[in-house]
């Protein structure tokens, strides 16, 4: 018995050992993690210009620090219907590295994540939130997925998705092309004043040009939060007349409907900016996707497909969303040129960003 004893005291005292060994592995790890990391300053982060941007970048000194994490983007000719909007700038970059992406050109090639230390957002939110002046004392809705994805680093996104559960004034916007892994603290626990985006696309031209989860992982996920009550906006963007469009986005349609109700639709055709184009050429990726603009519209937004063919791809998807029963009232398009609305002639909120502007707030949060 005594033997017994001195044998399960022995293991009892390894286990503990062993423990204390694993844990401190952990904290390494965690510390090593942290160390490979990039992180920005708020004023470094205050610093990212979007290079198409009409406005001069201000970084403003001496002012609530809030304004290096919380910005107006409001770069927008008034040849393109949109307007300001705010971006919560908690990241800059993104783990994906889909060949058409934006924001090659905003971080000029340097595509890898660097985060804003979590505490200095949060306490951008605490200042915001108390501030009755900001928006003009309008509620808002704050963009966390313009200069990343918004859950490519869930746990952050965590704490600041609690910040927003504190009030009942702004918005958070998680817009992502993540899949159902990343989304696991949005079912734990339901946060208030969370509106969920998912960035989705026909198979084949994710499979061409996007380096994210597959657009049903995509789907998957937008249809989890949704079912968790949190309302979920689907962006289609951008859509590529590639051969057989119709049937490729037809497909998607059937399959995200299928799927879930999204509380709106946004639709978009690609952009080509200059420093885009450029420095997706330096990176060497596959730039087939710009072989689309031949014979497309010089915009003041960029390089664009040939305007007919934008028309045709609109009409098309509203007019099988209508089919699936979809409410086309809450489809909206972005970045298009005013020439465009009134062709098309849908209904726009002039000067307003169509997507994020002050007047979503309410009517599809
Ligand atoms: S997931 Fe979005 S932000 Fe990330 S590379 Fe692709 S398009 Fe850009």
């Amino acid at each position: 018995m005594a033997e017994n004893n001195k044998s399960r005291k022995h293991r009892e005292a390894a286990y503990k050992a062993w423990k204390t060994i694993r844990k401190r592995r952990m904290e390494e790890g965690a510390r090593l993690t942290e160390r490979l990391e990039r992180f920005f300053s708020p004023r470094q982060i205050a610093r990212v210009a979007h290079p198409e941007d009409i406005a001069p970048l201000v970084v403003d000194r001496g002012v609530s620090p809030y304004r290096y994490i919380i910005k107006p983007f409001s770069k927008v000719p008034p040849s393109i219907v949109c307007g300001r909007f705010w971006e919560l700038r908690w990241a800059y970059g993104c783990i994906y590295d889909c060949a058409y992406c934006y924001l090659r050109g905003t971080c000029r090639g340097d595509m890898k994540p660097r985060y804003v230390r979590v505490e200095h957002v949060l306490k951008a939110l605490d200042q915001v939130f108390s501030d009755p002046l900001f928006n003009g004392g309008k509620p808002a809705l704050f963009n966390s997925g313009e200069l990343s994805d918004s859950l490519m680093k869930p746990d952050f996104m965590e704490k600041i998705a609690d910040k927003f559960a504190e009030q009942d004034r702004h918005k958070l916007l998680l817009l992502t092309k993540c899949g159902p892994a990343a989304v696991g603290f949005l079912l734990r626990r339901f946060r208030r004043n969370v509106v969920c985006a998912w960035s989705v696309n026909a198979v084949k031209v994710a499979r061409l040009w996007e380096r994210a989860p597959s657009p049903e992982e995509r789907i998957e996920a937008a249809r989890l939060v949704r079912e968790a009550g949190y309302p979920v906006w689907i962006r289609i963007d951008p859509i590529f007349p590639i051969e057989d469009w119709e049937i490729h986005y037809e497909h998607l349609l059937y399959k995200l409907l299928s799927r879930l109700t999204p509380t709106r639709i946004i639709l978009g055709t690609p952009r080509g900016l200059r420093k885009t184009l450029l420095y997706a050429k330096k990176a060497g990726v596959d730039m087939s996707w710009a072989d689309f603009f031949k014979d497309g519209e010089r915009t003041e937004w960029g390089l664009k497909l040939p305007f007919e063919i934008r028309r045709r791809i609109y009409l098309f998807i509203a007019e099988k969303l209508r089919e699936l029963g979809y409410d086309i009232g809450k489809v909206t398009i972005c970045k298009e040129t005013v020439e465009m609305w009134r062709s098309l002639g849908w209904k726009y909120v002039p000067g307003a960003c169509q997507c994020y502007g002050d007047h979503v707030v309410g009517l599809y949060t």
